[in-house]
C-alpha cells in the first residue's frame, strides 16, 4: 500500500505529492488528466515569481518536478469510489478501471470546473475574450468594455473588481434582479461604468475569428434580442467541485466542496483534501499549492502518530 496516495494532479496535487515524497514515504498521484485547469490556461501572469508563463508549460512543470522524486504517477485514472479505512487502517480508492489502490493516507485534490453557459461562441472564444477568472485575467482588459454573466456574489464582485480596471462593465442576470447580497448591490449601482442588466439570456458570443467582439442576449420579458459590442466577457455562473463521487463519504459543503479544517483534514479519518474541491475560499494556483503543501503535512503527521513505530 501507499502512505500517501494523491488524487489529482493539479497544482494543490502536484505539490502534495512533491511535498510527501520529500518525507521519504511512498507516494502515489492517480489523476484523469495529470496538470488539470492549468492545461486549459493561456497566460498565467499572477504565479509569484514567474512574471509569465503559459498553462501548457507550467503543467509540464509540475509534472517534472513531480518526477524528480520516487513517486508512482498514475495518469488517465479516474477515481470513482472512496472506502473509509476499516480494521486495516488502510483507505480503498475505487477507480473506474476497475483496479483499486489503497494508502494509508489520501490526499483529495480534484479540483473543479467553471459551469459553462452553452451557448454558441463560448467554447470557440475561450482564452480569446472570453474568461472565467477576473483575478486572472482582469488586467488585460485594462481600458476595454466587458460583460460579466451572471448576478450572484461571485458576478457581482467580478464587476466590481473590474469595473476599476476596465473602461466599461456590463453586468447580465438572467434572473429578474441580482442575487448577489445586498452591501455587494449597492456598491456595484453606485459605480458610474456599469450597467446592470437583468432578465437577460446571453444566447451567443460573437466574435471576428480571432477574439471576442460581443454578445446577443434576449430580453425574457419582451422578447427580442440585443447585441452588446464588447472585447471581453467573464463567465461567472458558478464553479463546480470534482466532488460527485465523494457524497455520503466525505462530508460536503451545500455547493459541495469537501469540508476541511485548516490542515486540510476532512470529515473521513486520514483523508485530507486541498485546493479547489474543497471549501478554501479563493480559487487560484498559488492558493492550491500552498493548500496542497499543507494536506502533505498534515498527512505526514497523521502516520507518524498513527503507524506503528
Ligand atoms: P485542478 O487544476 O482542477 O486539478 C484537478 C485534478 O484532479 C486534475 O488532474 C483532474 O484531472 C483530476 N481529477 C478530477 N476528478 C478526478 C477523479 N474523479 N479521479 C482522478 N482525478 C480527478 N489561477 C491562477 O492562479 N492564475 C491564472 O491565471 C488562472 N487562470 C485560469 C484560467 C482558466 C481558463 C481556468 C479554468 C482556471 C484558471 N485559474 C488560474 C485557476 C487555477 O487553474 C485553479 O485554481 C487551479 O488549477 C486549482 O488547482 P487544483 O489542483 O485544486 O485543481
Amino acid at each position: 500500500p501507499f502512505d500517501v496516495l494523491v488524487v489529482g494532479g493539479g497544482p494543490a496535487g502536484a505539490a502534495a505529492a512533491v511535498y510527501a515524497a520529500r518525507k521519504g514515504i511512498r507516494t502515489g498521484v492517480a489523476s484523469e488528466r495529470f496538470g488539470g485547469q492549468v492545461l486549459d490556461t493561456m497566460s498565467i501572469e499572477n504565479f509569484i515569481s514567474v512574471p509569465h508563463t503559459e498553462g501548457p508549460r507550467m503543467a509540464a512543470q509540475l509534472e517534472q518536478h513531480v518526477r524528480e522524486y520516487d513517486v508512482d504517477i498514475m495518469d488517465l485514472q479516474r477515481a470513482e469510489q472512496l472506502i473509509p479505512a476499516g480494521a486495516d487502517g488502510l483507505v480503498e480508492l475505487k477507480l473506474e478501471n476497475g483496479a483499486s489502490l489503497k494508502s494509508k493516507a489520501v490526499i483529495l485534490a480534484t479540483g473543479a470546473r467553471w459551469r459553462q453557459m452553452n451557448v454558441p461562441g463560448e467554447n470557440e472564444y475561450r482564452n480569446k475574450g472570453l474568461a472565467y477568472c477576473p483575478h486572472c485575467d482582469g488586467p488585460l482588459f485594462k481600458g476595454k468594455h466587458v460583460a460579466v454573466i451572471g448576478g450572484g456574489n461571485s458576478g457581482v464582485e467580478a464587476a466590481i473588481d473590474l469595473a476599476g480596471i476596465v473602461a466599461h462593465v456590463t453586468l447580465i442576470e438572467f434572473d429578474a434582479s441580482l442575487r448577489a447580497d445586498q452591501v455587494l448591490q449597492r456598491k456595484l449601482r453606485s459605480l458610474p461604468n456599469v450597467t446592470v442588466l437583468t432578465s437577460a439570456q446571453t444566447t451567443e458570443v460573437l466574435g471576428d475569428g480571432a477574439k471576442v467582439t460581443g454578445l446577443v442576449y434576449r430580453d425574457r420579458v419582451g422578447g427580442d434580442s440585443h447585441r452588446v459590442v464588447l472585447d471581453g466577457v467573464f463567465v461567472q455562473i458558478g464553479l463546480l467541485p470534482n466532488t460527485e463521487w465523494l457524497k455520503g463519504t466525505v462530508d460536503l459543503s451545500p455547493r459541495g466542496e469537501i469540508m476541511i479544517d485548516d490542515r486540510g483534514q476532512t470529515s473521513v479519518p486520514g483523508v485530507f483534501a486541498a485546493g479547489d474541491c474543497t471549501t478554501v475560499p479563493y480559487k487560484q494556483i498559488v492558493v492550491a499549492m500552498g493548500e496542497g503543501s499543507k494536506a502533505a503535512l498534515a498527512a505526514f503527521d497523521h502516520l507518524i502518530r498513527t503507524s506503528a513505530p
